[in-house]
């Protein structure tokens, strides 16, 4: 079994709606259990400002998915839930990155780990230290460390 954190973001159509719909759905995944989820933080948008807030939170899933085909899994969810992209960071209904899988280091085409731009989110790393708050992030250090440096601090719990 491996251990795979998520990042689930949405700031269109009841973000708190799509988020809770995308945690029974990952509870749902076969050969996978939901372990932990975080509470839900609103954050402004990184990118264009003219887009509502988001909200984002963190689940951890024990799997015995192989990391693309968990990738699979997570696209599917985002289709089934009409995944809206109309430009690069732009508003969405449901996004979900695989943020973490195990201390694997890969650079895919289609999966890069740790995901790209994690360590510098505090919208990923403030849930992601409630839920785990000594996970270290490979090659990269204590997510706590990380959060301490993040430039931009907009996220707030909310529930
Ligand atoms: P985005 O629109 O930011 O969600 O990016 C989606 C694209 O990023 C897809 O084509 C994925 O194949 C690719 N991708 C690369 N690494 C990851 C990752 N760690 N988690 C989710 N998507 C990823």
């Amino acid at each position: 079994m491996s251990r795979a954190w998520i990042g689930l973001g949405s700031n269109l159509e009841q973000p708190r709606r799509q988020l809770e719909q995308a945690f029974e759905a990952l509870a749902g995944l076969a050969e996978s259990e939901l372990l932990a989820r975080s509470s839900l933080y609103r954050s402004a948008p990184m990118g264009p400002a003219d887009q509502p807030d988001y909200l984002n939170a963190v689940a951890l899933l024990q799997t015995r998915l192989e990391p693309l085909a968990l990738l699979d899994q997570l696209q599917a969810i985002e289709n089934d839930q009409g995944r809206r992209r109309e430009r690069r960071w732009g508003p969405r209904t449901l996004d979900l990155d695989l943020l973490l899988y195990d201390d694997l280091v890969m650079d895919h085409p289609r999966l890069r780990l740790p995901h790209p731009g994690m360590a510098e989110r505090d919208f990923v790393l403030l849930p992601l230290l409630e839920i785990a708050g000594d996970l270290e992030i490979p090659g990269q250090g204590k997510a706590s460390r990380l959060l301490a440096k993040c430039q931009s601090r907009t996220a707030e719990k909310i529930a």
